[in-house]
């Protein structure tokens, strides 16, 4: 096997590593990554086997916890995030789990933002009191109350910005400072942002999740995770509980991934540029009572997405005049864009959040976060700008 041989001498932006880092061609020569899809792997003798085990040789052992085409994967979010460690896992869920998990123990305290990935709230909500681990859930744009829920046992702070699907922005520098402060480390699901448009580790994050099922893959087809980190929080945290609880990302999986990052950079960039467009026609149009874009300068939070967002992103939020009725209306009318509840993909997907993703909800929780009944998601995908476009002002029509 050989290493990639880039250049050591000088920087190389996340576009180029996004392509070329974390090769590791076999002998073959191949072009694009090998796949290895293996569960084990085998020794040349027992002390070679021995070695492995006692690390005083690092390769592979087992796939539930190491594989070379998982590595290839992880390396790429690495470059990519500029963090000093990275594990992939089978899910964004199990990413998430785990890097909650794995930190805390009964007697222990987080602190969650309210508006979460329903799934996430189901974890900091429900999961981790059972296993005496409390969680406080607070208004995330109030620094204050951040603050005020920190206790001396406070482990983690997890938060997602901008939010689902309100689109909602925190200060994640703040946050992380008083995180810090109260002697907790803060972690962030940065899928909405993407990697390509917000770092939150550079903004003072200690650990970043992703459901790469989102815009990693970017293509629909596979489920995906990644925790990324110092390499003291996997080594004091996360590794021993991913080796011994085996949420592992197939290798399979990890190649398909490894490939989308390679256009992960030029995807959210055209599909951002048809997000704002799609916003820009929503801003005005009667039949709309409030749009959030991120990257509009109308948005509540416009100088806090400048200072810690490289763009709008991909999603815009909406609220009809109307209710339920309507909402349902504007979606059954469109051609183009898909009704579904992934997000991130080549191609636009309309939600409704009350009735599918926040349906768990109590609308009285709905209402708290935002989410009424004539609210929809969009996200923005590849397609040609003005089918897209065309798409919704007929839709808009129907309503
Ligand atoms: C989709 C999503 C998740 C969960 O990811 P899966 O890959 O579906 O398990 C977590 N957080 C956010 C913000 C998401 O959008």
């Amino acid at each position: 096997m050989s290493r990639e041989r880039l250049p050591t001498d000088r920087p190389l932006r996340p576009a180029t590593r996004l392509i070329h880092e974390g090769e590791s061609r076999s002998t073959f020569g191949e072009m694009s990554e090998a796949l290895y899809l293996t569960s084990g792997y085998a020794y040349d003798t027992m002390e070679a086997a021995e070695a492995r085990f006692d690390g005083s040789d690092p390769g592979y052992i087992y796939s539930r916890f190491s594989n070379p085409t998982v590595s290839t994967f992880e390396r790429r979010m690495m470059a990519l995030e500029g963090a000093e460690a990275a594990r992939a896992t089978a899910s964004g869920m199990a990413a998430v789990t785990a890097a909650m998990l794995c930190q805390v123990k009964a007697g222990d305290h987080v602190v969650a933002a309210k508006a979460l990935f329903g799934s996430c709230r189901y974890v900091v909500e429900d999961l981790l009191p059972r296993f005496g681990v409390a969680s406080t859930l607070v208004d995330g744009a109030d620094l204050e109350q951040w603050r005020a829920a920190a206790r001396p046992e406070t482990k983690a702070f997890f938060l997602e910005s901008p939010t689902n699907p309100t689109l909602e922005v925190y200060d994640i520098e703040a946050i992380a400072k008083i995180a810090h402060q109260a002697g907790a480390l803060l972690v962030v699901d940065n899928v909405f942002a993407t990697p390509v448009l917000q770092r939150p580790l550079s903004l003072g994050a200690d650990v970043v999740v992703y459901s790469a099922t989102k815009h990693i893959d970017g293509q629909g087809r596979t489920l995906g995770g990644v925790v990324l980190s110092s390499e003291k929080f996997v080594t004091d945290h996360l590794q021993t509980f991913l080796r011994q609880t085996g949420p592992s990302l197939s290798p399979f999986n990890a190649w398909v991934l490894a490939k989308g990052l390679e256009t992960l950079a030029l995807r959210v960039e055209k599909m951002q540029a048809n997000a704002a467009a799609i916003a820009d026609l929503l801003a005005d149009h009667p039949k709309v009572k409030r749009l959030v874009y991120c990257g509009r300068d109308d948005h509540p939070q416009a100088a806090l997405v400048k200072k810690q967002m490289a763009g709008g992103g991909t999603l815009v939020a909406f609220t009809l005049d109307g209710s339920k009725a309507e909402a349902f209306r504007f979606g059954n009318a469109l051609r183009i864009a898909k009704i579904s509840n992934n997000l991130g993909d080549a191609k636009s997907i309309l939600t409704h959040p009350a009735t599918t993703t926040h349906q768990r909800l109590s609308p009285e929780a709905r209402a708290e976060l935002g989410i009424t009944d004539a609210m929809l998601r969009l996200s923005v995908g590849l397609e040609d700008r003005d089918d897209l476009l065309e798409d919704v002002s007929i839709a808009l029509k129907a309503v």
